[in-house]
């Protein structure tokens, strides 16, 4: 049979849903619902459009308002206007974002998971009341700004410098990465107290003067997210505008410890939508008047790469109700961040391997998939970090330095 590369493409676009370990079966209604919900629409508005707006290095600003219109931001945040959820049905939402788009699902993450949560829990009352429901609504967008040009996984060493002037702060000092910084409405800036030295929190709007961010061009992973160099030169914020429970950087590990699970539930909808890709390809393909899944070696690999998946989504759907217990730790989502963002990036790999020549085209996604996995291995802090983090928990030696 032959088969035009364009009929191939949307055949192996349909989606396979692979869940060997039944993992739907831990399932409640409200996160199957939620679950069924998020992968309507990335199938229906996202996946048709990805690829175009991916290599444009656009962002598909259209999709906000029927993002937003999904009532989906909720995490494990409660009121101010998010949709109660619990976390296994949070990370659910960013598996099948990821399992059609990264940047879609970073976009979404960065939005919710650090701008939000730090006002969330770093902010008084009177500050959750005035920027979370407008966030919630995906009105006024976010963004967090913590790495600088010269500290990343050293991020707790920040340079960036907060001078209190009265009932104002001066802020100074130079960010960059922040996701959806370029054109977001708010920011959270972290930077330190020249009083006391402390790490401090900020919510800095996207007119403040003395706020500047420009695009990071030339990325080939995530390429839909716009991320920004941002420089803060006597750039002044009200007092109330102080996350006014961000004492120290201890205090900031507390939103990152969050966006670690999230890593790993993005990692997990990367891997299975490469799985599932790779499968439907493979079974395709006839080469040596066969199809190629009849090949040992790619049973093979395609046995290796379902190990790594359903270890992904076991770990994760274990780490969701871990975190409902009020059981999970720094060293546990470091490891589920380490394992699934790792283990993401090999089983892409693999898919483009067994998709051959095609497996580089954009038209048959695994490629966009394992140039976006790159970034997850590395954001919300590296693998090698993750390691350490857990390496020490394991060992009781720190080898961070
Ligand atoms: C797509 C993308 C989006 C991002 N979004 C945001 C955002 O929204 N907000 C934000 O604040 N930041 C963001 N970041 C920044 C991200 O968190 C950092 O890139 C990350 O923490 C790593 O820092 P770095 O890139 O400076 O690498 P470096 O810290 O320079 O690390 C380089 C290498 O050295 C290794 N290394 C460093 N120290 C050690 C050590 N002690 N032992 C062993 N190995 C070590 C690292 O693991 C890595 O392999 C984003 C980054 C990317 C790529």
């Amino acid at each position: 049979m032959t088969t035009t590369v364009t009929a191939l493409a949307q055949d192996i676009g349909l989606a396979r849903e692979t869940d060997y370990f039944l993992m739907k079966d831990q399932l409640t209604e409200d996160e199957l619902g939620l679950l069924y919900r998020v992968r309507q629409f990335a199938e229906a508005e996202v996946l048709p459009v990805v690829n175009l707006y991916w290599e444009r290095g656009e962002f598909p600003f259209e999709l906000v308002p029927k993002l937003g219109a999904l009532n989906i931001v909720g995490d494990t945040m409660a009121g101010y206007g998010t949709t109660p959820m619990s976390a296994v049905g949070a990370g659910l939402l960013t598996y099948e974002l990821s399992r059609v788009d990264g940047s879609i699902a970073t976009f979404f993450g960065v939005h919710v998971g650090l701008a939000m949560q730090s006002v969330y829990l770093l902010g008084s009352e009177e500050q959750r009341q005035r920027w979370l429901p407008p966030m919630a609504r995906l009105e006024k967008i976010g963004a967090f700004a913590l790495t600088e040009p010269d500290h990343g996984s050293d991020a707790v060493i920040l340079e960036a410098t907060a001078r209190r002037d009265g009932s104002e702060w001066v802020i100074n000092g130079r960010k960059r990465w922040p996701g959806n910084a370029v054109w977001c409405d708010v920011i959270v800036v972290f930077a330190r107290d020249t009083d006391d030295g402390q790490v401090k929190a900020f919510v800095v709007e996207k007119d403040n003067p003395g706020y500047a961010a420009s695009k990071i061009e030339g990325k080939v992973s995530l390429r839909m997210v716009q991320n920004a160099d941002i420089t803060l030169t006597n750039c002044r914020v009200s007092e109330d505008a102080r996350l006014q429970n961000c004492n120290s950087f201890a205090d900031v590990a507390k939103v990152l410890k969050g966006t670690r699970n999230t890593v790993a539930w993005a990692s997990a909808g990367h891997g299975v939508a490469a799985y599932d890709i790779a499968l439907n390809y493979a079974q395709r393909r006839t080469q040596f008047g066969r199809p190629i899944a009849k090949n040992q070696m790619i049973q093979s690999m395609l046995v290796e790469m379902l190990g790594e998946v359903t270890a992904m989504q076991l770990y994760c759907i274990r780490l969701g109700r871990l975190i409902d217990d009020g059981k999970m730790n720094d060293t546990r989502a470091a490891l589920a961040k380490y394992f699934c963002s790792v283990k993401a990036l090999h089983v892409c790999r693999l898919a483009r391997d067994i998709l051959g020549g095609n497996g580089i085209l954009l038209d048959f996604h695994v490629m966009r998939h394992l140039c976006d996995t790159e970034s997850l291995v590395t954001y919300e802090g590296t693998a090698e970090i993750q390691a350490l983090i857990v390496g020490r928990d394991i060992t009781g030696q720190g080898a961070f330095t």
